[in-house]
């Protein structure tokens, strides 16, 4: 019969549970890798006249700059 202190077995146990823990996240980690995510709702537009910044609705093609009004066409 092999004989196991308390120390060796507790150590074995913990080992097995995170080797099982690691084995299971990477797992689920690798095949969660490619999934396609949804576009994004908005995205930072630039002004073509003042340069200001803004985020602008995805999916349009004109945006309205609010600081100055005028229309932006999206690249
Ligand atoms: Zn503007």
């Amino acid at each position: 019969m092999i004989e196991v202190d308390t120390t060796t077995a507790l150590l074995l146990y913990m080992g097995l549970f995170l080797f099982l823990y690691l084995g299971a996240w990477a797992i689920s980690h690798l095949k969660n890798r490619n999934k396609e995510t949804l576009p994004p709702l908005y995205l930072l537009t630039t002004c073509e006249y003042c340069h200001f910044q803004y985020l602008g609705k995805n999916g349009t093609q004109i945006s309205r700059c609010p600081q100055c009004s005028s229309l932006n066409k999206k690249p």
